[in-house]
């Protein structure tokens, strides 16, 4: 993050300079299972970042899915979290509590016309929706291949109004036409051109979940004035997704900084099914916040 000193006769010539400002970074995990090492390694990483700077630090719990997101682990995440020393600024923002802020971003997006309905099965629509986490391996014999994209619209309104599910997708190209060429700072790589083909025609919205990641976390970021934002490099992928929707929402654009995973000991990555690795188990076998820090190789304090 670049901090440019606002020199006085620069304002007074009435030249744009860059305003200063203060880093504002968070953590965002969905409360779907225990916070296991990885967990620990972002957040420590967005927290330590915000302290040396003197910035804020965020907690952001993505719980709109209410089939797969708990009360106690939403407790538990924010337990651990204090656990290892952490403080965050209250009230955490909770995106349950916000899906009338996702359907007005929604609205918007809808009237520039790049979201078409897509009737495909669910198989597709997982994949897409709810797993940022498999991004990196959509590769492109799984990415969803438009087959709804050029539906007749009048037809499409005829099986919306009969009932039949279907999901909300957002038109890549044309979205990209309408912008023009973007790119975005990572920490790592410095600029990036967005290339958001590679993910496809993203879901944005679900009959039953008026929302999706791509869309909250972008809408969110920008709510929250977050100024960078830090996670795995899992999500990169994604990245360029979000940097097309702030464009076509009008929104901030933060710096990113994509850190690489943690690995298990065979080199996986690490999930909230590997429970060994949860930060509860970690701790009930008598690892302290300074072990924690070691084993996901940060230095102590
Ligand atoms: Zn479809």
């Amino acid at each position: 993050m670049i901090h440019d000193a606002i020199a006085p006769e620069k304002l007074q010539a009435g030249i744009r300079v860059r305003i200063m400002t203060t880093i504002v970074t968070r953590f965002a995990p969905s409360p779907t299972g225990f916070l296991h090492l990885g967990h620990a390694y972002s957040a420590i990483i967005a927290w330590e970042t915000a302290q040396k700077a003197n910035g804020r630090f965020l907690l952001r719990l993505e719980d709109i899915d209410p089939e797969r997101c708990r009360q106690d682990f939403a407790a538990a995440i924010e337990e651990d979290l204090a656990w290892l020393g952490l403080v965050w600024e209250k009230p955490v923002r909770r995106q349950s509590a916000h899906m009338a802020d996702y359907r007005a971003a929604l609205r918007r997006l809808d009237a520039k016309g790049v979201l078409y309905p897509c009737f495909c099965s669910r198989k597709d629509i997982e994949m897409a929706a709810h797993a940022p986490h498999d991004l990196n391996e959509g590769t492109p014999a799984n990415l969803y291949p438009g087959t709804c994209r050029s539906l007749d619209r009048a037809r499409s309104q005829e099986q919306i109004a009969a009932g039949r599910p279907y999901v909300l997708r957002l038109d890549t190209a044309k979205a990209q036409r309408l912008c023009g060429p973007l790119s975005f700072h990572d920490a790592a790589a410095g600029t990036i051109a967005i290339h958001p083909g590679r993910l496809g025609d993203v879901v944005l919205a679900r009959r039953d979940i008026p929302a999706s990641y791509h869309l909250c976390v972008t809408l969110d970021d920008h709510l929250q004035g977050v100024t960078l934002v830090t996670r795995g490099d899992d999500l990169l992928p994604a990245t360029h997704i979000h940097r097309l929707l702030q464009a076509l929402l009008d929104l901030s654009t933060p710096d990113y900084r994509h850190h690489p995973l943690l690995k298990g000991a065979e080199g996986r990555r690490l999930s909230k099914r590997d429970g060994a690795w949860s930060l509860r188990a970690l701790r009930a076998d008598g690892k302290t916040p300074r072990d924690i820090r070691a084993m996901a190789g940060l230095q102590a304090e």
